[in-house]
């Protein structure tokens, strides 16, 4: 799918300039920094900083507790990114997986022809110079063992999946599931992306979240179906927002090889439509394959009839950190507040970093010692932040640039009577709430937006 699209005129509510407020914004508050960044940086690979690890562990926990412990009929696995080299050749990517790559004869940039919009080379702006395509695998080649020649060649995986396919029979044979059911799987994948950018949208090193349901054949359309729209449902639960969202069903020129029908998660990014998921119906293609490549039965005997069968398979794939980037983008907002400018991220509660900060209003008159005996109670059920220094607005303003749901005060009052007040970074409303009961209040209203 083309990097170019033009952003079409809903994207224009994002403020100017989104993409770079955005990095700087991830640098400054330590949510994601460039790779080996001291030695001048490694191309379109990312380090997630304090902030950052925690929102990314947020989205994996929730994507786990969607697909895995929320339902009966999927499992989980955790395969090793190193695989046998088979296992490519039987998937296809050793031959296939592939992208058509120009060099500019003038500055000797390669780029992928199928994302470029004219015969204009975009680094130095010559025209009519570049070579004839070459395919160019995107699979980072390694060794095993001691010896590096070609016998000993292993691959980074391009993709979880095929840890899911060679595992079929060992979680079929170890769990209690029938057909239909899911395996599902986080983990990195590893891509020598040509024309990487926008960010961590396109990147070498990103993690996936895929989960493979294996039916009957016959049954596989409506499954699809049933596939597409839970995982919808589950993005919107998110807080995605429903007019930057859209699905892209794949025509028959778009589909993979293997694929009977496809449609893409769309989301609209400052640089337009783009896919963060795709939903595939890839038949029984990959169990096929692995049967035959190494000669040992993958299907499936059903108990009660004797009727054999390879299953067909329905694949949700979604990337961890294209998630991420989406989300960034969905919970950045410049609004006035009280005649001062602030930046806010309203990302989902569940999802935010920092569920709480804890400030006193001064450093004096017991309230610090205060704040801490609260900040350590809280810690016992949330991720806290606790923040004496600056004035409270100043102090505010951060925690609604990191997302931090709530903001706790503890004040001249709080010595009096023993309540605080919470402060809500959306409504910016403020309550006063008994110091005892505070972590209480917080749980529910936490849970209360994830019901
Ligand atoms: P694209 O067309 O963007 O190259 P793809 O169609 O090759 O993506 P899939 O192979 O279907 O993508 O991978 C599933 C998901 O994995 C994508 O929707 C995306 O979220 C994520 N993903 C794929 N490649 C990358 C990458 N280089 N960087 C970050 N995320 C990626």
């Amino acid at each position: 799918m083309s990097d170019t699209n033009e952003a079409p005129a809903a994207a224009q509510d994002y403020p100017a300039d989104l993409m770079d407020k955005l990095v700087s914004l991830c640098k400054r508050r330590g949510f994601i920094f460039q790779s080996s960044e001291i030695y001048g940086g490694v191309g379109a690979v990312y380090d997630y900083g304090p902030l950052g690890v925690e929102l990314k562990q947020n989205v994996r926990a929730a994507w786990w507790e969607e697909m895995v412990h929320r339902r009966d009929d999927v499992e989980g696995v955790d395969a090793g990114i190193l695989m046998h080299p088979d296992v490519w050749v039987a998937s296809g990517h050793v031959e296939g997986f592939t992208d058509p790559l120009v060099e500019c004869r003038n500055c000797h940039r390669r780029f992928r022809e199928d994302l470029l919009e004219s015969d204009q080379c975009p680094s130095c702006g010559m025209k009519g110079q570049f070579t004839e395509a070459r395919q160019f695998n995107l699979m980072f080649k390694t060794f095993m063992g001691a010896v590096e020649d070609s016998t000993a060649v292993v691959y980074l995986r391009p993709e979880t999946a095929q840890g899911i396919f060679v595992n079929f029979r060992n979680v079929l044979d170890s769990s209690r599931q029938k057909i239909p059911f899911g395996i599902a799987q986080v983990g990195k994948a590893f891509r020598n992306e040509i024309t990487p950018g926008n960010f961590t949208f396109r990147t070498r090193e990103f993690e996936q979240m895929e989960m493979q349901f294996f039916v009957e054949p016959g049954t596989d359309e409506a499954w699809f179906e049933t596939w597409r729209d839970r995982r919808v449902a589950w993005v919107k639960s998110l807080g995605i927002r429903e007019d930057r969202l859209r699905l892209h069903p794949h025509g028959p020129d778009e589909l993979a090889h293997y694929a009977k029908d496809a449609v893409d998660l769309e989301y609209l990014l400052p640089f337009g439509w783009k896919e963060f998921e795709g939903i595939h119906n890839r038949t029984d293609f990959d169990l096929m394959a692995h049967q035959a490549k190494s000669g040992k039965k993958l299907e499936y005997v059903e108990a009660h009839s004797g009727k054999r069968f390879v299953p067909y398979v329905i694949e949700t794939s979604i990337g961890l950190d294209r998630l991420v980037l989406v989300l960034l983008a969905n919970a950045y907002y410049e609004e006035e507040v009280e005649g001062e400018s602030r930046v806010v991220l309203r990302l989902h509660p569940k999802l935010a970093p920092i569920k709480a900060a804890v400030f006193p209003l001064v450093k004096k008159d017991g309230m610090p010692e205060l704040a801490r005996e609260i900040e350590e109670d809280l810690r016992r059920s949330m991720t806290v932040f606790y923040d004496e220094s600056g004035s409270i607005g100043r102090r505010y303003r951060r925690q609604d640039e990191a997302g931090t749901p709530f903001c706790i005060t503890v004040d001249g009052q709080t010595v009096e009577d023993g309540t605080v007040t919470v402060r809500d970074r959306d409504t910016l409303e403020q309550v006063r709430v008994p110091a005892g009961e505070l972590r209480t209040y917080l749980q529910e209203r936490l849970a209360g937006a994830d019901s």
